[in-house]
């Protein structure tokens, strides 16, 4: 006999998102998580008064994406969050807002105007073929890139390619570039949901919450949100820039956006941490359980780790699958958390900002969406680079300082602390021939979820597609009710 219905490896954002949805149809579910702590990559913790995230985080499509769409149906608790505000760019001698439309990006003078005319017909290309419903998700930012431009033009769309990819604009595809940057949007319409809520009654436990959103908002994003009721199509965004922006950081920082899901659970779901599953365990192709610190036993696993890590814990799966697996890509991150022992004018904006000489950084003030997050009229602020393979971290954490104090000058003099985190922000790369897998594995009952088995948009918001994508694989196979 099982132990439980549902066994969740890891307790990341992924994990746990699985297990409230799971639990809420009706699963008795255990999540066991490797680590001391739950939430992965979605946290925060304190060093020396200051509260820092795990990485410098933007949460998007707020509106229609699919986190919205799991806080409306799932979520008791839901976090605040804070209008994002604007992207900039940061150079020696200059401080600009990144452009969203035709018209700003003519007078974008961080790079030369010949370049900027040749590179708005490109994007108005790409725009149009994306319209028409082509999919440029093999073709390469790079292909779609005008000749001739100058140095800088094409370090400042390497640097975004970087950001929002992972990787160069070789290995960038066009489609990562104008989903990532809002030209293209996502959403999860409710309708997507309707055939796996239609359950709903058969929950006796745990009723599903009714849409808790709106009151929780911060009242400039829900004035924001109400104005635009009907999403603007690409082109006409290009054009107007009256764009429904839907981003946002959570008050509190990024834990209470794990707080609202952990707060969220029912009794029915049990968390071991400390606990790593060493095995996944099958029997004639069907899952049976999992072995970690003993053997549990389930008929329905929800794999959140690695996928590419699941031919070592997983036993007789197809040559294919594995060898496919192998193709999944990934990049490694630095983020330097610096606090500040005042506030500076250079941070006085709310959003981020990008630096595309040297080593290319995104920076994000936190403390001015939220000054709880930095002791008493001081500041902190979380750089985020990419790191290679190619160099030492040695040597890539030196040149990251360098970068810092180089761009900011004077900062030296005030940083009174310095944290710095090496993570992989997302488990798998969407670059032109990058792998995801699949939410359903060779496995019958084993399944999995998290940013290497959905390529939608990014981060905690392609975690919550994944986690939509897996109710809905799992409705389809009959096993997601109870
Ligand atoms: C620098 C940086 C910047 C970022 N910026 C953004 C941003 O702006 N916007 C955004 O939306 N997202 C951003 N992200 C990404 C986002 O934080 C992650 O994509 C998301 O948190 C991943 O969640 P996950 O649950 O899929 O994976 P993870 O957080 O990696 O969780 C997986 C969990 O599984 C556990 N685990 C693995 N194997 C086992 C095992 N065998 N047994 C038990 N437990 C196991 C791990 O310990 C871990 O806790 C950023 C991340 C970083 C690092």
């Amino acid at each position: 006999m099982e132990d439980y219905d549902v066994i969740v490896v890891g307790a990341g954002i992924s994990g746990l998102l699985s297990a409230l949805t799971l639990s809420k149809h009706g699963n008795k579910v255990l999540v066991l998580e490797k680590s001391k702590f739950v939430g992965g990559n979605c946290n925060s913790y304190v060093v020396d008064g200051f509260q820092v995230d795990t990485g410098a985080h933007a949460i998007t499509h707020l509106e229609v994406g699919p986190l919205r769409r799991l806080m409306d149906n799932y979520f008791d608790y839901l976090p605040v969050f804070e209008d994002y505000g604007n992207y900039y760019v940061r150079t020696e001698d200059n401080f600009m807002k990144v452009p969203s439309n035709v018209k700003e990006f003519v007078t974008f003078d961080v790079l030369p105007r010949k370049d900027r005319i040749v590179l708005t017909q490109a994007i108005t290309k790409a725009l149009t073929l994306s319209t028409f419903g082509n999919d440029l998700s093999k073709e390469s930012v790079y292909e779609f890139m005008p000749a001739n431009l100058t140095a800088d033009t094409y370090d400042f769309i390497d640097t975004i390619c970087h950001f929002l990819s992972g990787k160069d604009m070789k290995q960038t595809s066009a489609q990562r570039i104008l989903a990532g940057s809002s030209f293209v949007r996502d959403s999860v319409p409710e309708e997507q949901l309707e055939s796996i809520l239609k359950h709903n009654e058969k929950i006796s436990a745990e009723p599903v919450p009714k849409t808790l959103l709106p009151p929780n908002l911060n009242i400039s994003l829900q004035t924001k949100m109400n104005k635009v009721s009907t999403p603007f199509s690409s082109l006409g965004r290009l054009a107007t820039n009256k764009v429904n922006y839907s981003q946002g950081y959570p008050r509190k920082g990024l834990k209470s956006i794990l707080n609202a899901v952990l707060f969220s659970l029912p009794s029915t779901v049990e968390i071991k941490t400390d606990c790593e599953v060493k095995k996944i365990i099958s029997e004639k192709g069907k899952v049976i359980g999992v072995e970690a610190d003993e053997v549990y036993r389930a008929d329905k696993v929800i794999y959140t780790g690695f996928v590419s890590e699941l031919p070592h814990m997983v036993e007789s799966l197809p040559n294919t699958y594995v060898q496919d697996l192998k193709k999944i890509a990934h990049t490694n991150s630095l983020t330097i958390w610096t606090g500040l022992d005042s506030l500076m004018d250079e941070f006085n904006y709310i959003g981020s900002e990008i630096w595309f000489k040297d080593s290319p950084y995104w920076a994000m003030p936190i403390s001015n969406y939220d000054t709880s997050l930095a002791p008493k009229g001081k500041q902190l602020i979380g750089f985020s680079f990419i790191i290679n393979d190619n160099e030492s971290e040695e040597v890539q954490v030196k040149k990251a300082y360098e970068t810092i104090y180089k761009a900011i000058p004077g900062i030296e003099d005030h940083i009174e602390m310095t944290h710095n985190q090496i993570t992989v922000p997302e488990k798998a790369a969407v670059t032109i021939d990058g792998y995801f897998s699949d939410v359903r594995t060779p496995i019958k009952g084993l399944y999995a979820a998290g940013t290497d088995t959905d390529k939608r948009s990014m981060g905690i918001t392609r975690a919550a597609y994944s986690v939509v994508e897996l109710l809905k694989k799992m409705n389809e196979d009959n096993c997601l009710h109870k």
